[in-house]
């Protein structure tokens, strides 16, 4: 097992420096599932359109060795403050490829790093998928199965995006194609302040921390299609179908882990998505969709206040 971490802080200013000993914590807080490398993908700039940069530092070995060499890169400003920002960290237990800096998480889409994605599990079907996307002109960098997850998101992206496709949309068609297990999340210079996180078969959770009481209590699950295949009516903006802060205080952050002991000394409210759940978080709220609905499915997700075993 290895293990995802991320971190999605929305009016909350936080340095480079903050954030990303944020998201070391929460890769050191899951070293005990085991690993054998470590990488990190984090906003690069103010991401408005198009300055919005991706940046990743990938390393094999320890998170500390990662640490290092994040303390060592050239041209980062660790003092640069951010408002907005979304930072995604992996420790990888290599299946497809060994371990090394170039088969380590973050994988992306494309050299700009127009998607990137941190993924636990193993594709089945990656070598379909990976022959698919080379027939389309992907050129594949690194051995392992995940790859094929990031490239088909944006594949999808770029046959849709005339039609103002969302993020979410692509996640959701893309995991329509894979098997096999996973936990991931994504985020996208396309899509500044937004993340994008999914599983199926492989745990994740996602924790809320803000100053203010929550809108609600547990999340309604929207859906892409209703059981009879029918497609669902795109949601009310303003309906109480989004979570997010009460009141004009609208400052909140978002944690990701494939476990609960990462999040737990910054919040103790999660939410444990279930196989399938499509969890997006976009202008602070978050939204979780599923593509159909089967008639006896749960149609919430509660936030289960967790209790904190430091104290
Ligand atoms: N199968 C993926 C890889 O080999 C992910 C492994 C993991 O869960 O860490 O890169």
């Amino acid at each position: 097992m290895c293990g995802i971490f991320g971190y999605l802080n929305y009016l909350v200013p936080a340095t480079r420096r903050e954030i990303l000993e944020i998201l070391i914590q929460g890769l050191k807080r899951l070293e005990y599932r085991g690993y054998d490398s470590a990488g990190v993908a984090f906003e690069g700039s103010e991401c408005d359109d198009e300055t919005c940069v991706i940046r990743m530092v990938k390393q094999k070995g320890k998170v500390a060795v990662l640490q290092e060499e994040i303390q060592n890169t050239n041209n980062m400003n660790f003092d640069k403050t951010y408002n907005i920002h979304i930072g995604i960290a992996h420790t990888r237990w290599a299946t497809h490829g060994e371990p090394s800096a170039l088969n380590s998480h973050p994988q992306r889409s494309d050299p700009d790093n127009e998607f990137v994605v941190v993924h636990n599990g193993i594709i089945t079907n990656y070598k379909d998928i990976k022959s698919f996307l080379q027939s389309k002109g992907f050129e594949f960098e690194s051995e392992t199965d995940t790859e094929v997850i990031v490239k088909l998101v944006k594949h999808l992206y770029d046959i849709h995006k005339d039609k103002n496709i969302s993020f979410r949309e692509c996640v959701e068609m893309a995991i329509q194609q894979l098997e096999g297990a996973f936990a991931m999340a994504l985020m996208s210079k396309k899509f500044p302040g937004e993340c994008v996180a999914t599983r199926r078969g492989s745990p994740l959770l996602l924790g809320v921390k803000s100053k203010t009481r929550l809108t609600i209590d547990h999340i309604p699950v929207l859906y892409s299609k209703d059981h009879r295949g029918y497609i669902a009516p795109h949601p009310r903006e303003d309906s109480t179908t989004e979570f997010h802060p009460i009141g004009p205080r609208k400052e909140v952050e978002y944690f990701f882990a494939s476990d609960a002991s990462a999040v737990i000394e910054h919040t103790n409210q999660v939410i444990f998505l279930e196989d399938d759940d499509v969890a997006i978080i976009k202008d602070g709220g978050l939204s979780i969709y599923r593509v159909k609905r089967n008639i006896d499915d749960s149609t919430v997700r509660e936030v289960i206040a967790i209790l904190s075993w430091h104290t």
